[in-house]
């Protein structure tokens, strides 16, 4: 057959604001955001995004590929921004709320953003960053915008006395004309990494790599229309994993909190009837072990789906999420791959299993989203890029290809060209495939502890910590060791009174689960796991005490 020429309706852009402006024609009248006692429609949240960029232009000077960062927690503001600010032709830069001022300076000088949207309870914590480049004499400053709480906004000015938010939006002009998307390939935002492993790097996300990532996510969740979603997933974080496009584009209800306090998170699910949630495994204890949790077996009769990701949620903890009526659903990730890379899709074959079989199957990362290519584990450490036999036993790298790939690093050429070999993203991570193509992570490669030449996988001992009734959380880190090179050191919080617990009956129970060589030298009992600003735990901060335990400087 000949081929068909391209007709000009084929030659839209892939964007996800597209999902807005559809959101506002055939859900208009539903309800988009539930803040407090705000309730806006998707026709209001469309006009008061338009508002707000036309805003952003005439008024701010902003134009294509300015950088606009924003502060603030998950308020209708920072769920509007996702979309003005591209409107505008900008990219939007969302910070996270939980870093430090000199952090938060560096990742304005960095990404040279133009403007600074704020939230007003967070305002002594952007001054203080300003104060860090004013003091550095990096110069220009980006320009403040106090974001006050919507009821508030027309009573008073902001304390700052420069502009406000809301004032912006009344001021924008619906009738201006806005830039349109020609090219999918434009940045639509960026991400600082949350620096677990290495400084913070800017990444770069694509209007078409967003848009294809959101629809992928949203397909194999499985989210149908009309969700009331529950922001309890920072939308800072990956542009929370992409849920802030894809609730417009389902036509859903965002209901937005300030904190993620179990009180606040299951009143919201009362109130609202919320159907969906993300959240990081760390969350699953504040839901769990607190008294609103017995509160809300007892009334809630319908499940929450909930999507958790970003650390490695332990069979042991799944098993318990779904006996509370919520029905988790396991995703991997990282900033560089848009959020989610992997789904653990769930095979109707394993609702027969017993319900410990089915956390561990679950407790896998899974099968890649439809965005990316492909997924494999290869072995990258001898540079063969060599797919490693899909028996569940051979460890390589995890890598990725595939539009929900970041575009690159922002300014950082070498780290871009350090992140891909041979066409393939690769995410630092070590795993296995299983016979059915189903990924499972062992450990980052800097996390792997390496005794008497054999690798040990931290998170191998750690599942086996987890599924010991006392733990509630653990981490198992390198310890220098005279004979072995090093040897593997837990530090655990436990359950109730530590008192009650002794080094040498974790021992003796990791003794009966696992190898000898993986046992751990040393158990250490912590009040808490020192966590960074996405709630990651701090193994550097680990090893560093571990260090010093084996240099007999702490006891
Ligand atoms: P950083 O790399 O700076 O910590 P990210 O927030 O992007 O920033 O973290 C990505 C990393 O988090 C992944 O490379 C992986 O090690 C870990 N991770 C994410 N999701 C999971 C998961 N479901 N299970 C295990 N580890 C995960």
């Amino acid at each position: 057959m000949e081929a068909l020429p391209k007709n000009p309706a084929n030659f839209a852009a892939l964007t996800p604001l597209t999902f807005l402006h559809r959101a506002a024609t055939v859900y208009s009248t539903r309800t988009s955001i539930i803040y407090n006692h705000n309730h806006f429609t998707w026709e209001q949240t469309h006009t008061r995004c338009r508002c707000l960029a036309t805003a952003l232009r005439s008024l701010l000077h902003i134009s294509k590929n300015d950088v606009v960062s924003v502060l603030a927690p998950n308020i209708p503001a920072m769920y509007e921004m996702h979309f003005a600010v591209p409107m505008a032709g900008a990219i939007l830069n969302t910070i996270n709320t939980r870093l430090d001022a000199p952090t938060i300076a560096l990742i304005l000088h960095h990404s040279e953003a133009k403007l600074l949207f704020v939230d007003y309870q967070l305002v002594p914590l952007a001054s203080n960053a300003l104060r860090h480049l004013r003091e550095a004499k990096a110069e220009p400053l980006p320009i403040i915008i106090v974001i006050e709480e919507p009821a508030d906004a027309t009573t008073h000015k902001n304390a700052a006395g420069g502009l406000e938010y809301e004032e912006l939006i009344t001021a924008g002009d619906l009738t201006a004309e806005l830039p349109v998307i020609t090219d999918e390939w434009d940045a639509i935002s960026l991400n600082y990494t949350s620096g677990t492993t290495s400084a913070p790097k800017g990444v770069v996300y694509s209007h078409r790599g967003t848009y294809l990532s959101t629809l992928s996510l949203l397909l194999q969740w499985g989210m149908g229309t009309e969700p009331v979603y529950l922001w309890s997933l920072p939308m800072f974080h990956c542009n929370g994993w992409t849920f802030t496009w894809g609730i417009a584009a389902r036509g859903g209800t965002n209901v937005c909190i300030r904190s993620t306090s179990a009180e606040d998170m299951y009143k919201a699910i009362t109130n609202h009837g919320v159907t969906h949630m993300c959240c990081a495994p760390v969350v699953f204890n504040i839901l769990f072990d607190s008294r609103e949790a017995e509160d809300h077996k007892k009334k809630t009769n319908f499940a929450v789906e909930v999507l958790t990701g970003g650390a490695p949620p332990p069979a042991s903890l799944l098993e318990k999420v779904n006996k509370m009526g919520f029905h988790v659903t396991h995703a991997y990730g990282m900033t560089e791959a848009t959020g989610a890379a992997l789904l653990c899709e769930w095979r109707a074959e394993w609702n027969q299993l017993p319900a410990e079989q089915r956390a561990r199957l679950k407790a896998r990362q899974g099968i890649s989203i439809l965005s990316l290519t492909e997924v494999d584990v290869k072995e990258t450490s001898r540079l063969t890029m060599e797919s490693v036999p899909r028996d569940g036993k051979a460890v390589g790298e995890i890598v990725l290809r595939g539009s929900s790939v970041m575009k690159g690093y922002f300014k950082n050429e070498k780290a871009t060209a350090e992140a891909f070999r041979d066409g393939w993203f690769l995410t630092g991570d070590v795993g296995v495939v299983h016979q059915d193509g189903y990924v499972e992570i062992k450990d980052r490669i800097k996390d792997i502890i390496i005794s008497g030449g054999e690798n040990i996988c931290s998170m191998e001992v750690e599942k086996v910590l987890y599924s010991y009734y006392k733990v509630l959380e653990a981490a198992v880190v390198a310890m220098p060791h005279a004979r072995w090179g090093e040897t593997p050191c837990a530090f655990v919080v436990v359950k109730g009174e530590v008192e009650k617990v002794t080094e040498d009956e974790i021992l003796a129970y990791c003794g009966s689960n696992m190898p000898r060589f993986m046992v751990p030298r040393k158990v250490v009992f912590l009040e808490e796991l020192p966590k960074n600003s996405t709630g990651k735990i701090e193994k550097n901060k680990l090893r560093e005490m571990a260090r010093e335990f084996k240099a007999g400087m702490v006891k």
